[in-house]
């Protein structure tokens, strides 16, 4: 059987070649497979009657299935998607008070090397990398579901997206060109693989890079993200002007806030100072602590002073928005929670 959200152009070329029907119809399916979000061949209405029947008889358009569905009472949909190899994977959709504006956050791993302290993946450990075809398959999962175009992607759910480099990259291609995301439109996060970041900021069809930082100095980084103590902060300060430098772009700094560890006012100051020669914006992520937790989330009163000061250091601070708290839509607690049960 093929599976025709896992070929590549030229696979679908030869497909319909054996199948003895001209070319352009390649074209065609691929249009239906990505910008119509097509889930199943019979969706392929303009398809001539011979391709249709060959085609039902020899292909599926996916084999991946939605196990579990959740819905927000602000909106956010969460999704715990099943491989044909019994994994899964989680993605989610945000609709922000601008429904124009449909983002889609995806993994990129099943589970996570990384080992951060706080992050939910982490405790899974890791099972495997996903294909570019399966990241996309998330985007497209959602777009069948829903009957909606995405129109922002980021990389934030399950994984180490620079751990998994070529992957996804292939992703964004297929994501930009195909689906015809605006490559601004994409973001790629990345706890601070150092070691890709030469390659990434020499590319030409570039996403937007957010930077998982999360603390303002060695010490308290070594703590809780492991991966510090491959690529220390001062290593990981280089790349990322070395990224400004090189391609003109600011980058998005991600904090999550947890009470006494890293957000005190001195901890502001120190994070200040770090970042004094980066080019970027700074978004404040309040903990999420999920169902049990190791970490607490700081008082609306400390997250405001520690923003306070960012601010009067001269950068442009955010606060993220917390989405889906009620269906548990922060990094790796679906699947978390499914894993625990079974
Ligand atoms: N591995 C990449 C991308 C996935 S994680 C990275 O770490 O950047 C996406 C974001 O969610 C990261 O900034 C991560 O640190 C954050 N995150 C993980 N666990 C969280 C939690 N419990 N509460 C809030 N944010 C969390
Ligand atoms: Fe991996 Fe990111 Fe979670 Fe760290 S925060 S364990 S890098 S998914």
């Amino acid at each position: 059987m093929f599976v025709l959200r896992n070929m590549t152009h030229d696979e679908l070329e030869r497909m319909i070649i054996a199948l003895d029907e001209p070319k352009y119809r390649v074209n065609q399916i691929e249009d239906w497979l990505y910008k119509k979000a097509a889930g199943r061949i019979e969706e392929m209405k303009n398809l001539p009657k011979s391709l249709f029947a060959k085609l039902s008889e020899c292909a599926v358009v996916t084999t991946s299935k939605i196990h579990q569905k959740l819905i927000s009472t602000d909106g956010t949909l969460k999704y715990l998607l099943q491989f044909s190899d019994g994994n899964f994977v989680e993605m989610v959709l945000m609709r922000f008070d601008n429904r124009a504006n449909l983002t889609a956050c995806i993994s990129s791993q099943i589970g996570c090397k990384m080992g951060c302290k706080f992050c939910h993946t982490a405790k899974q450990g890791f099972t495997r990398n996903l294909s570019a075809y399966e990241m996309v398959e998330q985007v497209l999962t959602i777009m069948q579901d829903t009957g909606l175009k995405v129109t922002n992607i980021v990389f934030m759910g399950q994984g180490e997206p620079f751990d998994n480099y070529d992957e996804v990259y292939k992703a964004i291609e297929i994501l930009n060109t195909k689906l015809e995301i605006g490559i601004r439109r994409i973001t790629v996060s990345t706890s601070g693989v150092v070691s890709r970041f030469n390659d990434y900021t020499s590319r030409k069809l570039l996403p937007t890079l957010a930077v998982s930082l999360h603390a303002p100095n060695d010490t308290i980084r070594d703590a809780i993200m492991p991966v510090n103590h491959r690529y220390p902060m001062d290593a990981l300060k280089k790349a990322m002007i070395k990224f400004n430098e090189v391609t003109g772009k600011r980058i998005t700094i991600e904090y999550i806030l947890l009470e006494r560890l890293n957000s005190t006012p001195q901890h502001a100051q120190e994070l200040a100072e770090y970042l004094k020669d980066i080019k970027c914006n700074i978004n404040l992520i309040p903990y999420n602590s999920g169902d049990k937790s190791d970490f607490i989330k700081p008082s609306h009163k400390t997250i405001q002073l520690f923003k306070l000061i960012l601010e009067k250091s001269g950068k442009k601070v955010t606060q993220r928005l917390e989405r889906g708290a009620d269906i548990m839509a922060a990094c790796g607690q679906l699947t978390g929670k499914y894993l625990n049960k079974n």
